[in-house]
C-alpha cells in the first residue's frame, strides 16, 4: 500500500452485522498475544479459550488458536468462542489477540493487504497519518509475532509432550502389578476400528 493510498478503516463494533472478524475460520493466537496475558493477569482467564491446533495437512503449521462454537442464529456456522453473540461483540474486546487488533489488515513482509475485503469498516474513519501509522504498525506486529510463534511451537509442543510422556511413565511405576497386568491386556485386545480392518 503506497503512501497515496485512501486505505482507512474504524471497527463498526457492535453496529457491524457482518460478524467478519469474529468468524474467520481461524483466529490465531501468538506468544505474544500468551505475554501480554500473562502480563496483565488475564491469562487464567483466557487460556481456557485457546487451544494447540494440529496440522490437517503437510502444508499447515503447528498454531495456537481461539476454540471455536456455533453460531446461535446459524448453528452451521462457527465463530470465535469469545464473541458474544447477543451484544455482538467481543468478551476479551480490550485484550483480544493481535489478529484481532491489526484485522482487516495483514502484512506479508514486504506489503500490506486487507484480509477480508468485505468488512464494512474499511473505507470508514478518518484518512490521517497518525491512523495510517496505527493500523501498519499493529499489522508489522502481527507479522513478526507470527513468525515468532511459528518457530516456537514445535519446541513447545516437544516439551510438554516429552513431560507427559515422563509423567505417565512415573505414573505406571506406582501401579501395582495387578493393576499393570490390567492395562497390558487392554492395551493388546484389538479395538472396534482394527477388527472391522480385518
Ligand atoms: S477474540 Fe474477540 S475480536 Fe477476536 S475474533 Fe474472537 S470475539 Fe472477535
Amino acid at each position: 500500500m503506497s503512501e497515496k493510498s485512501k486505505f482507512s478503516f474504524k471497527c463498526l463494533e457492535q453496529k457491524c452485522d457482518t460478524k467478519a472478524c469474529h468468524i474467520r475460520p481461524r483466529i490465531n493466537v501468538t506468544m505474544g498475544d500468551i505475554a501480554r496475558w500473562t502480563s496483565q493477569n488475564y491469562l487464567s482467564q483466557i487460556i481456557p479459550g485457546i487451544t494447540l491446533s494440529m496440522p490437517s495437512n503437510e502444508n499447515e503449521p503447528l498454531a495456537l488458536t481461539t476454540l471455536r462454537k456455533p453460531l446461535e442464529s446459524d448453528p452451521k456456522q462457527t465463530a470465535c468462542i469469545f464473541y458474544h453473540e447477543e451484544s455482538n461483540g467481543c468478551t476479551i474486546r480490550y485484550s483480544r489477540p493481535i489478529s484481532c487488533r491489526a484485522f482487516p489488515l495483514e502484512y506479508n513482509g514486504e506489503k500490506y493487504f486487507l484480509s477480508d475485503k468485505n468488512c464494512p469498516g474499511v473505507g470508514e474513519g478518518e484518512v490521517n497519518k497518525d491512523a495510517l501509522k496505527e493500523v501498519r504498525d499493529l499489522a508489522e506486529q502481527e507479522y513478526r509475532e507470527k513468525i515468532e510463534t511459528l518457530a516456537a511451537l514445535p519446541g513447545v509442543y516437544s516439551i510438554f509432550m516429552g513431560m507427559m510422556i515422563r509423567q505417565s511413565a512415573e505414573g505406571m511405576k506406582d501401579l501395582s502389578e495387578d493393576d499393570k497386568k490390567h492395562i497390558e491386556d487392554i492395551m493388546s485386545k484389538p479395538s472396534e476400528d482394527d477388527k472391522q480392518d480385518e
